[in-house]
């Protein structure tokens, strides 16, 4: 008899705790400490993941958009949140619920500080981006002066932190650009700071630059894939723990005979008479189609067995042929047993991208 009964992302906190203390463990004692918890905790979920982090005495949090940031406040978190991509709609429901917005432009600038002076807000806490070659979001450092000049003008902000973001820090190849990055945010940071009277958080490192560059952790590292378990190079997985598993059952055994096809567009045919479970979870709840194929494989009963054929949308199938099972028994897709970078990487994505997929129709488990 195995426990599981239906398909469940169990979240271990016991693994992000392990994780929390290693990731400490490699920055300075009086560096602070961001958890990155957008798209539901990479998607385990975020409020569960966040009370034990700040149980645990992190500093610092940031989500993607506004009603991440909400929802955060609304399940009882205090700790001061950054919103990284807020949009100017969205500003009054920021400050409603006490989150720092991440402002990039002087588009997002200009519109806070409207909003901050109709509500008559003095020193509202925001932060500014640099854009120091991802090209994403920020600032050029050139508008350094723009920017200071523009907040000198105004009682209703004060810059909380200034920070940027590395576009390839786990890649060694790319060190070269990685320092390039760096010396473009010092550029930004000693053309603003000389003109503040107070000293702003200074951010630059996600979990990869936390573990490559120890000379860039400025005043606070923001860590997301860390935490969950991913390092990005095998050797940081292995101090790591994951802590999201997620686990199904066979819902039905085949027996089914060469030439027999199986799942739509019969997307796998058999060369040999083949046995083949059914599990009930498909795309639809984040195991998309680049995953069948065979190109990854499920663990039974310590054994692998291939996703075989089209991935549906609520239901997959595997090759069970060599492998001693029934219907009812437990199946792991990823988690301590079986990497998810791993399951990730054989279909040509990341894990960033294999776990935040995990829909909201699987339902969480958390175990402490
Ligand atoms: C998502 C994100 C992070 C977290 O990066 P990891 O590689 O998961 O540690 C940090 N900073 C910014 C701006 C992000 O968007």
């Amino acid at each position: 008899m195995s426990q599981t009964s239906e398909t469940v992302l169990e979240i271990n906190l016991s693994a992000l705790e392990h994780n929390y203390k290693y990731l400490r463990s490699q920055i300075a004692p009086t560096t602070k400490m961001l958890g990155v918890v957008k798209a539901f905790a990479y998607g385990s979920d975020a409020v569960a993941i966040a009370k034990r982090l700040e149980k645990l005495g992190i500093n610092y949090f940031a989500v993607a958009y506004t009603q991440e940031g909400v929802s955060l406040r609304k399940g009882g978190i205090e700790k001061p949140i950054l919103v990284l991509h807020p949009q100017s709609t969205n500003f009054e429901e920021v400050i409603e619920h006490n989150l720092f917005p991440n402002i990039y432009s002087k588009y997002t600038l200009g519109a806070f500080i409207k909003t901050a002076e109709k509500l008559q807000l003095k020193k509202y806490p925001i932060h500014l981006k640099i854009n120091t070659g991802l090209n994403r979001l920020g600032f050029d450092p050139e508008e350094a002066n723009w920017i200071t000049d523009r907040i000198a003008q105004t009682e209703s902000v004060k810059i909380e932190g200034i920070f940027s973001h590395l576009a390839a820090s786990e890649d060694k190849a790319e060190r070269d650009f990685t320092k390039y990055q760096i010396e473009n945010y010092k550029s930004a940071l000693d053309q603003i700071l000389p003109k503040l009277d107070y000293k702003p958080i200074r951010h630059l490192c996600n979990t990869s630059g936390i573990l490559n560059y120890p000379e860039a952790h400025y005043d606070m590292v923001r860590t997301g894939i860390g935490l969950y378990g991913f390092g990005n190079s095998a050797e940081e997985d292995q101090k790591l723990q994951p802590v999201a598993t997620l686990k199904t059952i066979i819902s039905q055994i085949h027996h089914i005979k060469k030439g027999e096809s199986v799942g739509y567009n019969r997307g796998f045919k058999a060369e040999k008479d083949t046995k083949t479970a059914t599990l009930p979870l498909g795309h639809a709840d984040g195991i998309n189609r680049i995953y069948g194929k065979q190109k990854t494989k499920v663990l039974i009963n310590g054994q692998l067995a291939s996703i075989i054929g089209n991935v549906c949308m609520d239901m997959l199938m595997i090759d069970i042929s060599e492998i001693d099972c029934e219907e009812g028994d437990e199946v792991i897709l990823f988690g301590k047993e079986k990497s998810a970078e791993e399951f990730a990487h054989n279909a040509g994505t990341i894990s960033y991208e294999l776990i935040t997929s995990i829909s909201q129709r699987v339902k969480r488990k958390i175990i402490n």
